[in-house]
């Protein structure tokens, strides 16, 4: 029967690929303990301080239309054009799996209507977000992020509150020597006076540029202005400056952002090559760094996060005129900072651990678990364990302070033993008493 015959090919291959185990994709990681409690521990902080600005958590999808990000982000941004992770779908729908947030977070602002909500609208969100570039040290393909945007007000005392709110989170989050860098990108009048003057100055190096910047020169030239390499380095001291090119109003809204931070106290440093290169961003635009000796590089920066306004990105989506202002920060960055500092994090532990011997009381542990969901007492047991010895080594694990001990005896009697993990001191109580004497004895 040729049916038949297909399956056991079928099967054939499948044991030659067992031979073969398959990892996990390059620039990829799982998370995993302890770098997952750290995860979770940020993520519970930002609830705290989202709650404490007025910000309402919302999730958006992972996949959306390539024209989404081509449209907001820029098509002529290395985000779109190189890193970005696009496929047609079996349906011919051509998308791509978010390399940033906020273009999905206005796009979701536009689809639900939200600019007939009370206004501000205040939103946070958190997840992987994928871009296809070359793993470094603590860059991965899949990385987490965490998003908050701000929409409808150009006021400039909003980017303030968003800027130190971002600070706030920072230093929340445990982290020391938080600082602030910031510039004004200008409005789509300005920056286009701007960028010819930057042409003009630059059209004479243009040879001795990397071949990014080359490339940027007709596409993007404002991001020659944050190219890391060394050869261009020289060109920047003398390449003319943003600020001096800002319109009046552009002007009288930076000045206002500054004069704000002042009387809030709100520490900055100027930075006049900070453009952040996508297309949504005017005005104000602003990156979170620690400078840490503990650092790698010893006292270099590190960059957390950045952000700016963008008013136009709504437009860009040809939904309502929305003035907004937002940031995104790196997760496994501030993750693999606290991770730096042990002490942040604190290793499981239960007040009580279950030791089982034999079949009947193995039953029993497993019954008695779910009797502890209201219960404030931390419990741990396994019953896939036999060995009184592993039992006794996992509760010492969880720094467990008593031990239930529950055998062939207990069974019979109706009872359990109490076993102080300290003093090593053991009493025996019947076994409907348990949940009181445990809520008694559990400091
Ligand atoms: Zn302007
Ligand atoms: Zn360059």
């Amino acid at each position: 029967m040729p049916r038949r015959k297909k399956e056991q090919g079928k099967v054939s291959r499948d044991r030659k690929s067992l031979k073969h185990p398959v990892q996990i994709l390059k620039g990829m990681h799982d998370v995993v303990y302890p770098e997952v409690a750290y995860f979770e521990q940020l993520r519970s902080v930002c609830q705290e301080v989202a709650s404490r600005y007025g910000y309402g958590f919302l999730e958006v999808p992972v996949l959306e239309h390539q024209d989404l990000f081509k449209k907001s982000v820029g098509g002529t941004t290395d985000i779109v054009q190189k890193e970005m992770y696009a496929f047609k779908t079996r349906g011919g729908d051509e998308v791509a799996l978010r390399p940033e947030f906020t273009a999905g977070m206005v796009r979701a602002y536009i689809e639900n209507g939200m600019s007939n909500w009370p206004q501000p609208v205040k939103l946070w969100t958190w997840g992987p977000a994928f871009r296809y570039e070359n793993p470094q040290a603590g860059r991965y393909r899949q990385f987490w992020q965490i998003d908050f945007e701000y929409f409808t007000s150009a006021d400039p005392i909003v980017d303030v509150e968003v800027m130190q709110m971002g600070v706030d989170l920072l230093k929340s989050f445990g982290i020391k020597n938080v600082c602030l860098e910031l510039n004004s990108i200008g409005c789509w009048g300005c920056r286009d006076t701007y960028r010819k003057q930057l042409k003009n100055y630059y059209r004479s190096k243009k040879r001795k540029l990397c071949l990014d910047c080359k490339s940027r020169f007709d596409k993007n030239i404002l991001r020659l202005l944050d190219c890391k390499n060394e050869q261009c380095q020289p060109f920047k001291t003398d390449a003319p400056q943003m600020l001096d090119y800002l319109c009046k109003e552009c002007n009288a809204h930076f000045k206002k952002v500054l004069g704000y931070c002042e009387e809030l106290g709100l520490g900055y440093v100027l930075n006049p090559f900070l453009v952040r290169g996508l297309d949504y961003y005017n005005r104000t635009v602003f990156e979170f760094f620690t400078q840490n000796s503990e650092n790698e590089g010893g006292g270099a920066k590190l960059a957390l996060g950045g952000g700016g306004r963008f008013d136009y990105s709504t437009q860009l989506l040809a939904g309502p005129e929305t003035p907004a202002c937002g940031f995104a920060l790196g997760v496994e960055r501030i993750a693999t900072l606290l991770g730096k500092d042990p002490k942040s994090i604190s290793e499981p532990t239960v007040d009580a651990y279950f030791v089982q011997i034999g079949e009947p009381a193995r039953v029993r542990v497993l019954g008695l678990i779910e009797k502890f969901k209201r219960c404030r007492v931390r419990i741990g047991f396994d019953v896939g364990r036999e060995s009184l010895r592993a039992q006794f080594k996992s509760a010492d694990r969880f720094h467990a302070q008593f031990a239930v001990i529950i055998g062939e005896k207990e069974i019979f009697d109706n009872t359990f033993i109490l076993r102080d993990m300290v003093s090593g001191i053991q009493e025996t109580f019947p076994i409907d008493t348990l949940m009181d004497v445990l809520r008694d004895r559990v400091k």
